[in-house]
């Protein structure tokens, strides 16, 4: 099967399982265990934050996020296809009470113009805006990036107005490879940052939070009352850490891959348009007389796995799993279509 539903299909390789499986462990609930220590300080150290906290999935870390920056009678400010809003399960009010702005961005993204123009006035009817959140890359906006000073721009509309930033950086590592920053000049913007260790970076398990000592031990309870201290995790901190030194640069393997998808895809009738591709995340829309379960059902008959990615549009993820002759496959499968 070639599976292109999602980078998270990834399974540990054969150096990372057996650095998995020497790892130090300890009580993590009890501060101890030394493999999680290191992959908190690692991270924090990447992006120049002053702590960091490892959960079990990305849409923890967004909630603790949320929970631990806004509450009750408060609104959080999110582009309309963000993860934290369409795929935390309604989490942002059943976590923290706050109130939802969605900003009709492009391709995931918003502009400092929108977020400031979202922001409420000091007006007993409204909600007290407290949050901007990111995503970058945005996962419904086709892998798209925000520049450094995209950023920047909305930064400074943020700290005008005394509002806090979050990065829900589930991809971020594939934003780094490709665009204009590092990992430290994020951490000087955000005030908390989420990241995915699951995704691109091929580990089975785990997502980080960054933010200032004072938030991580905030963000420490709320990780507990969610359930989300564990263990002995530290066997999968140490894939984590041996994921931050080797699986970032590659990543651009993973891009190549989207890139020559790209081209490919636009050479069919049957396919309307691409979402112009910046990273690993392909999306295109069917022709309206195509349907897409049926698209689907025949690319699975020729073993390639894609998603549904609302209407006419199917969503290819490129990743570490991938063998070197998958456009060659998918392009043999598609080249029979109809
Ligand atoms: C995958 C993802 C997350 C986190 O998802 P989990 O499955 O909970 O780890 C968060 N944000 C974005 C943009 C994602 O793609």
């Amino acid at each position: 099967m070639i599976d292109l539903r999602s980078d998270t299909v990834t399974k540990p390789t054969p150096e990372m399982l057996s650095a998995m499986m020497s790892a130090p462990i300890g009580d993590d609930v009890f501060g101890e265990d030394p493999s999680i220590n290191a992959l908190q300080e690692k991270a924090a150290l990447l992006f120049g934050m002053e702590d960091a906290l490892f959960c079990p999935s990305g849409t923890m870390t967004n909630q603790i996020a949320i929970s631990a920056h806004v509450g009750a009678l408060e609104e959080i400010i999110v582009e309309k296809e963000s993860h934290i809003y369409q795929y935390e399960g309604g989490g942002i009010f059943h976590n923290s009470r706050a109130s939802v702005k969605l900003v009709d961005g492009e391709n995931g993204k918003m502009t400092a113009e929108q977020v400031k123009s979202s922001i409420n006035p000091d007006d007993i009817h409204k909600p007290v805006s407290v949050l901007v959140s990111l995503e970058n890359t945005t996962n419904r906006g086709g892998g798209n990036i925000y520049s450094l000073s995209e950023l920047k721009e909305i930064k400074k509309v943020v700290d005008e107005n005394g509002l806090k930033l979050h990065l829900d950086g589930a991809r971020v590592f594939n934003a780094i490879v490709e665009g204009d920053y590092s990992e430290s000049d994020l951490g000087s913007i955000f005030d908390s940052i989420s990241i995915c260790l699951s995704k691109g970076l091929g580990c089975p398990v785990g997502s980080l939070l960054l933010g200032s000592k004072q938030f991580i031990r905030k963000a420490r309870r709320i990780r507990k009352v969610l359930g989300g201290g564990m263990r002995q995790a530290g066997f999968l901190a140490q894939a984590g850490i041996y994921a931050l030194d080797n699986h970032i640069e590659r990543l651009k393997e993973d891009h190549l891959l989207a890139k020559a998808f790209e081209s490919l895809l636009q050479e069919y009738s049957f396919i309307e348009k691409v979402i112009p591709v910046k990273t690993n995340i392909v999306i295109f829309h069917l022709k309206d007389s195509i349907d897409p379960q049926e698209f689907l059902s025949y690319l699975k008959s020729k073993e390639v796995l894609a998603v549904h990615f609302g209407e006419q549009a199917i969503r290819f993820v490129t990743h570490l799993d991938l063998a070197t002759d998958t456009l060659k496959r998918v392009q043999s499968a598609l080249n029979e279509f109809n």
